[in-house]
């Protein structure tokens, strides 16, 4: 389980390693400016997202019920995830490339019903741990700052509209070449919200000590800048 941008550096005013999360809704912009963030500040980053997503591929492509608890769970603990070292955005499951795949409607309609098992978050989460006692780093998800890394040094909510975030999204798909519908973006990026909101385990929600930064109208520029000003000043 890998994810190596920049180096890992040692905090020495603290004495320790510099933990950063990023929380919040689908499409607020999370992964992007995550990963800005830490080649800001030379550090790691972490997508716990691309992780749950590997998962669920796996559940689909193994035509496995998504409601059979006990199966998922046993996907779940028996996956090797890699991140690649030099292609920024690879995400490998059991050594098999599928960054795009992860990505699909498919995977993105079933990844909260996965996440939602608590065995799945229990492999999940000691992997990211894991990661969190080699160095310092950007963790970006849903329950970072409440429950993955209780103690992280900063605590960012990123927020925006969700028409916005819907739009991000779609626009972000035809980009890419891909087809995409608006109103069904919105649609899935407000049932994904409200499943990760209303689950039983680690739900999505604001950490009590975490930063609401609403982006709305901001740029990724914008937002990464002010991310990095806050870490340098915390
Ligand atoms: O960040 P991304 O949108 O790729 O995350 C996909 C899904 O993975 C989320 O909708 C959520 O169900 C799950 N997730 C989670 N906890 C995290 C990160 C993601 O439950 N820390």
């Amino acid at each position: 389980m890998n994810k190596r941008i920049g180096v890992r550096i040692l905090d020495t005013k603290k004495g320790k390693f510099q933990h950063i999360a990023i929380d919040g809704p689908a499409g607020a912009g999370k992964s992007t400016v995550a990963r800005k963030v830490a080649e800001k500040l030379g550090i790691c980053y972490l997508d716990t997202g691309a992780m749950y997503r590997v998962v669920a591929y796996k559940v689909l492509a193994a035509g496995i019920s998504l409601l059979d608890e006990e199966k998922v769970t046993s996907i779940a603990k028996n996956t090797k995830i890699r991140f690649g070292y030099s292609e920024e955005n690879s995400v490998y499951c059991d050594d098999k490339d599928v960054t795009d795949q992860i990505r699909s409607p498919e995977v993105s309609r079933a990844v909260s019903v996965v996440a939602s098992y608590q065995g799945v978050r229990e492999s999940m989460v000691t992997l990211q741990r894991q990661e969190a006692t080699k160095g310092s780093l950007v963790m970006d998800g849903r329950d970072i700052g409440t429950y993955v890394l209780p103690e992280a040094d900063v605590k960012i909510y990123l927020t925006a509209l969700a028409e916005e975030r819907a739009k991000r999204r779609y626009l972000e798909h035809i980009e890419a070449g891909k087809e995409s519908n608006l109103e069904q973006v919105l649609l899935d990026i407000e049932t994904r919200d409200r499943l990760d909101s209303e689950r039983e385990h680690a739900p999505l929600r604001p950490a009590e000590n975490a930063i609401i930064l609403d982006t709305t109208g901001l740029s990724i520029e914008e937002v990464t800048r002010k991310i990095v000003k806050i870490v340098r000043e915390a």
